[in-house]
């Protein structure tokens, strides 16, 4: 089942507050049960570009062996760690459940006790599926961000949808293609529909994953401007997942743009928010799309490199410099 489909289907059911009953509950289906089970008896740990990684395997694990978990695990923070230029959180705990036949997801993440995500994994799924597939960089990167009101739900889950594919890329993991491809056929899902009333007040699927994806773009072409090229959003995220810790922290969105805004000396994201929260504002796609030089033709994805905002489109997905602490051997795990 491609990307799509599934986000379609399920969703991503990533929990931004209080105590939720995620959805296909088995047996842990609490976070204090996850994080008990994962910091007491883990079947795996791992230390990865500054976090320590707890992985269990719930159940009859089959074919889904822990070393074939832990590739995918590895490949995945890898990218997410390139992107945030560390591991977003200190300690995360991943709990596996083994399902039948060869889906990937549905999965959830929570912040408290701590930062902990539970997956579903089909027991007959292939390895070359887990290692094109995009649900644990998606989780992986909710990490990143503290967790906010339910009503933004749009904010963090825009940011996981727009922020996976980007990590994937800098790192060569799918091309820049692929990334764009999301864009040109799956953002127009987040345009306002009749009776919008803004994104903090539309919960609605395609608002929630692509409306808060085009946020997140609309963001970054405007610190691209606003800077000159100066600064990107990649900044702005880091400075807001230094400044919290990330999810174990709740935050409203109103600190997380001041925080993202003053790293990149911009109003970038206090300006979109306050533009967008609560009207519907339809975005102009096409046009943005031609100014970074993107075109499908024929099924293809084409670039032009004489666009206007070229440069831009190729920086997004390039690898950007470790900061910090952080080592560009820490990213490469094949
Ligand atoms: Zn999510």
């Amino acid at each position: 089942m491609n990307r799509r489909c599934f986000l379609q289907m399920i969703g991503c059911l990533t929990v931004a507050a209080q105590s939720p009953q995620p959805i296909f509950a088995r047996t842990y289906d609490n976070p204090e049960d996850i994080y008990a089970r994962l910091k007491n008896s883990p079947d795996l740990r791992l230390s990865m570009c500054g976090g320590n990684i707890s992985v269990g395997m719930d159940g009859d694990a089959g074919g889904l062996d822990k070393r074939r978990m832990e590739a995918w695990v590895r490949r995945s923070a890898a990218a997410v760690s390139a992107y945030f230029g560390r591991f977003p959180v200190d300690q995360w705990g991943l709990l596996v459940t083994p399902v039948e036949g060869d889906r990937i997801g549905p999965a959830t993440t929570w912040g408290y006790p701590g930062s902990v995500t539970r997956l579903s994994v089909g027991r007959d799924v292939s390895d070359d599926a887990l290692r094109e597939n995009w649900v644990m960089v998606h989780e992986m990167t909710h990490l990143a961000l503290p967790r906010f009101p339910q009503q933004n739900e749009w904010f963090m889950e825009g940011n996981a949808t727009y922020v996976e594919p980007i990590a994937r890329a800098q790192l060569g993991q799918i091309s820049p293609q692929e990334v764009w491809r999301w864009v040109v056929e799956d953002m127009p899902k987040g345009q306002p529909q009749p009776d919008d009333e803004g994104l903090d007040h539309t919960h609605t699927w395609g608002r929630t994953y692509w409306g808060g994806a085009m946020y997140w773009l609309l963001a970054e072409i405007a610190i691209y401007k606003n800077s000159h090229g100066k600064y990107s959003l990649q900044d702005a995220l880091r400075a807001i997942n230094r400044a919290s810790g990330g999810n174990k922290a709740y935050w409203s969105v109103a600190q997380a743009v001041q925080v993202g805004d003053a790293a990149v000396k911009s109003d970038a994201l206090a300006s979109l928010y306050g533009q967008l929260k609560d009207r519907a504002v339809a975005i102009d796609l096409d046009g943005v799309l031609r100014q970074l030089g993107i075109s499908e033709q024929a099924g293809a994805i084409r670039f032009d490199d004489h666009a206007p905002l070229a440069e831009l489109r190729r920086s997004i997905t390039s690898l950007r410099k470790p900061d910090g602490s952080s080592t560009k051997a820490c990213f490469i795990t094949e």
